[in-house]
């Protein structure tokens, strides 16, 4: 059984910077997001956003689902997510941060678990990676699963 691992009150943002990180939580249709919809409609694939799956936890949506290939797909950012490329720890308040990262890895894997079991394919597309690249992997997976 999974359990959310709670950080603590977030501390005061020790910088103006660290506060504009932590202002960009996520949302629905940020920019890299709407790169991957805008890739995926131009070859063609049809989906829907920000919607969990019947019979999945309601609170865990799924930024885009291709119903027909049973397909759900995350764009993950690199800070968020901690993308083994770009994932950093702001320096203030380490400890704090580090719990909430590893805690948003633990939910994450949480989820690619649920929706497994619930019989969907899990696509997590890094925020770093081009729209087309990410798109292409995603037509191929579209294909192999619809015969
Ligand atoms: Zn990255």
């Amino acid at each position: 059984m999974y359990r959310h691992l709670d950080p603590g009150p977030p501390p005061p943002a020790s910088s103006e910077a660290t506060a504009r990180v932590m202002r960009r939580t996520k949302r629905t249709g940020t920019a890299p997001e709407i790169a991957l919809r805008k890739a995926l409609h131009a070859r063609g694939l049809r989906f829907v956003v920000d919607q969990a799956p019947p019979g999945t936890n309601r609170r865990r949506r799924v930024d885009v689902l291709l119903r027909g290939a049973k397909i759900a797909v995350f764009v993950d950012g690199c800070f968020w997510h901690s993308c083994p490329e770009h994932s950093t720890t702001p320096k203030a308040n380490r400890e704090w941060w580090q719990r909430k990262l590893l805690g948003i890895v633990l939910r994450d894997r949480d989820t690619d678990v649920q929706l497994a079991e619930a019989g969907w394919l899990v696509v997590r597309v890094w925020e770093h990676e081009a729209p087309a690249d990410a798109a292409e992997r995603i037509r191929a997976l579209v294909r192999s699963r619809i015969t």
